[in-house]
């Protein structure tokens, strides 16, 4: 059964917050951090989640993963 949902999916970009660039998601992770005051999650793309990058108030862990 074709599937505009399925379309949708793979078009599906982020912003890394870190570099500003158009990301999949699926190069994309989000961590949790805080902005004026308010939690929010930041895409952040896999290679400056791995450099350290780090939106803030962030206190969780993050684990490097595979680019
Ligand atoms: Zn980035």
């Amino acid at each position: 059964m074709p599937s505009e949902k399925a379309k949708d999916n793979k078009a599906l970009t982020a912003t890394c917050a870190a570099c500003n660039k158009t990301v999949s998601t699926e190069t994309a992770v989000g961590l949790s951090g805080f902005e004026n005051g308010l939690q929010r999650i930041f895409a952040v793309c896999v290679p400056c989640a791995n450099k350290g990058w780090r939106p803030p108030g962030f206190k969780g862990i993050y684990v490097p993963r595979p680019v």
